[in-house]
């Protein structure tokens, strides 16, 4: 492979000397490097999607974004199947029983309060929206159990609409990559959603929450191995530059590509 050895390659920047590092980045040349990640990250993340839960309806994933919180996919995959066989309308969550909705979703833990978020979503659907899953994030977050993320979750991909989706690793990314010192996720959509192409927003959520998933831990960064190394004034300071040390710590599987990508440019 390309890119091994013990020195660190060249396309990198001395760690600290970048633009937004010391303080003299223009605001076209942010909005410039926003665009430039988001273009390096499609190239990484050719396959960046959103989550990897199972859904056919806005319904659907409205429930199992919510279910997901706290836990892992996987186990809202193992539960949905049922759920969805029988509850298909927001009027049958209205109707349910509280016991039986527990029942089922006990695996993704927290199951009683997520079983009232269920049941409350149903209601609320019924009462306010016709039954249906309303399209506006302000409508989204009236539901029980509704966050922002979870509002732009379903926006994007089951409406197909532009959104950002702000979690940990979008926050931790973004603010890494200089794109914004804000900490209020509102206004960290607010930020960033002025330097991306609104059309490009859900993409590059999905591509950002990836790299965050893959390379650029919140404990120990693949920095010395990462696309975005030199457009990010964390380089090295969050993570090892070293190749040798980088490269193990990039994980899922767009391992090998990454790394052939980031060796390529070396
Ligand atoms: S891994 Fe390092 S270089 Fe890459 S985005 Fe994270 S902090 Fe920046």
């Amino acid at each position: 492979m390309s890119g091994s050895g013990s020195t660190t390659p060249q396309r990198f920047r001395r760690p600290g000397s970048h633009p937004a590092a010391r303080g003299t980045e223009t605001a076209l040349g942010l909005t410039r490097r926003a665009r430039r990640i988001n273009r390096t990250l499609a190239v990484a993340f050719p396959d960046a999607h959103a989550e990897l839960l199972d859904f056919t309806t806005p319904l659907e994933l409205l429930m199992a974004t919510m279910l997901s919180a706290q836990t892992t996919d996987v186990r809202v995959n193992q539960v949905t199947p049922t759920l969805f066989a029988r509850f298909s309308t927001a009027a049958a969550y209205a109707a349910a029983d509280p016991a039986e909705l527990e029942e089922i979703i006990k695996p993704v833990g927290f199951y009683r309060a997520k079983a009232g978020h269920l049941k409350g979503i149903g209601e609320k659907l019924v009462a306010d929206f016709g039954g249906e899953v309303p399209v506006a994030v302000e409508d989204l977050v009236t539901l029980p159990g509704v966050g922002r993320k979870t509002a732009h979750v379903v926006r994007g991909n089951a409406f197909g609409l532009p959104g950002l989706t702000v979690d940990t690793h979008f926050q931790r990314l973004v603010h890494r990559l200089g794109l914004t010192d804000e900490k209020d996720p509102v206004a960290i959509e607010k930020a960033v959603g002025e330097l991306i192409e609104k059309s490009e927003w859900t993409m590059f959520s999905h591509r950002l929450i990836f790299c965050g998933r893959r390379v650029c831990h919140a404990r120990k960064a693949a920095c010395g191995a990462c696309p975005l190394a030199y457009d990010c004034p964390s380089f090295g300071r969050v993570g090892p530059i070293e190749w040798q040390d980088a490269e193990r710590l990039v994980t899922g599987p767009e391992r090998d590509h990454i790394l052939a990508m980031v060796g390529d440019g070396a």
